[in-house]
């Protein structure tokens, strides 16, 4: 007994936690600066603290409640009509359901390399085909809807990730729209947007009620701070959001994740801190960072310095866990999160050092 053909299908590849790395190196997890997943570095909201302990008791339960009042509360906030919002475990559960409503056996995607691997390996779950559009380092990964077009054939699914992961780059919303009218009329246009609280420009949500071929990706995971609860949702427009019904897999946003959502979307200022921290991280990356960096408009800063795997592999042995972005192809560059201003501190000067050892391009 073998399963099907999994040759073209390759594994994710996680940032390292903390813990494993800890264990790996004999010290306390806590003594570690861990900024190489792009989490919140203040960690989740006290209310969604609060509310996962209020759930805890409830759990013997199918989440229904809970998930129609996220549902609701998410449409609301955006000026959406609650069938407009699909909920699902991660941003990556979103992902999983426009495969589902969108491709048939043979159809293909257009995703951005580098770039976030899940919108392939979804693709391919669902026995679709990847095509790539290429953000060129020379350009400094510059997007527009050229880049995007210039690859395009006609593909089921266009992926768009602003901020982008792992360059920090950001599309221009008038480029989105232009991107959505240029497109075939069967091509559904996703903007990855998992990153949008930190990006100072509107959401492409504003761009569903003119554009029946545009959805946006939105996460709890980063700015909200509760990725280990796995929660987000795709916001998709109003003609075919029906679909959500039938493609949905029964209750797999769990009732403490809905929980926890519904409380941290009532703590702006804990939002606020992390997207403001944010900014001054960046900057201060920019300036004193030892290496070359890219104006990002995420959490995390992509930066170049020479043998990616060896420099990651020497600041973690010095506590400071960043990510060797090898795996996005890109094997001259490390993504550092945003940290806490010590954190982000510690890590600049950690990274200085591991530098000046490891010889540079
Ligand atoms: C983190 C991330 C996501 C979503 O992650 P979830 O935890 O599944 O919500 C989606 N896209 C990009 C580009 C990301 O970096």
């Amino acid at each position: 007994m073998q399963p099907r053909d999994l040759s073209a299908h390759s594994p994710y590849v996680p940032g390292r936690g903390s813990e494993e790395v800890a264990r790996e190196l004999g010290m306390d997890p806590d003594e570690l600066t861990k900024l190489s997943s792009n989490e919140n570095p203040f960690g989740p909201s006290p209310e969604a603290v609060e509310a996962v302990r209020e759930a805890a008791p409830n759990v013997d339960v199918y989440p229904t409640t809970s998930h129609a009042d996220l549902t609701e509360k998410l449409a609301a906030k955006w000026g959406l009509v609650p069938e407009q919002v699909w909920v699902s475990a991660g941003a990556d559960g979103s992902i999983d359901y426009l495969s589902r409503a969108m491709l048939e056996p043979g159809d293909r995607v257009l995703a951005p390399t580098p770039g976030f691997s899940y919108y392939g390996m979804s693709a391919r779950y669902h026995h679709g085909s990847v095509a790539e559009y290429e953000l060129s380092k020379d350009d400094d990964f510059a997007q527009t809807p050229e880049t995007v077009l210039d690859a395009y054939d006609g593909e089921r699914i266009v992926y768009l990730t602003t901020p982008h992961n792992p360059t920090g780059s950001a599309f221009p919303l008038e480029a989105v729209s232009e991107l959505a009218e240029s497109v075939e009329a069967h091509t559904l246009l996703v903007v990855d947007e998992a990153y949008g609280e930190y990006a100072e420009r509107a959401s492409a949500i504003g761009l569903l009620s003119d554009h029946d071929n545009v959805a946006v990706l939105r996460t709890f995971s980063k700015a909200y701070g509760i990725a280990g609860l796995r929660i987000g949702w795709a916001a998709v427009p109003e003609a075919w959001a029906d679909a959500y019904a039938r493609v949905n897999t029964p209750f797999a946003a769990n009732e403490v994740a809905c929980r926890a959502a519904l409380a941290a979307l009532d703590d702006d200022a804990h939002v606020e801190r992390t997207v403001e921290t944010a900014r001054w991280a960046r900057e201060y990356m920019y300036e004193h960072l030892d290496a070359r960096t890219w104006e990002s408009a995420g959490n995390f800063v992509l930066a170049e310095v020479g043998d990616a795997s060896a420099v990651a592999e020497a600041s973690q042995r010095e506590g400071v866990i960043v990510r060797d972005c090898t795996s996005f192809g890109l094997p001259a560059c490390i993504r550092i999160s945003c940290g806490t201003e010590a954190g982000t501190r510690r890590a600049v000067e950690t990274l200085n050092g591991v530098l000046a050892e490891v010889a540079k391009p």
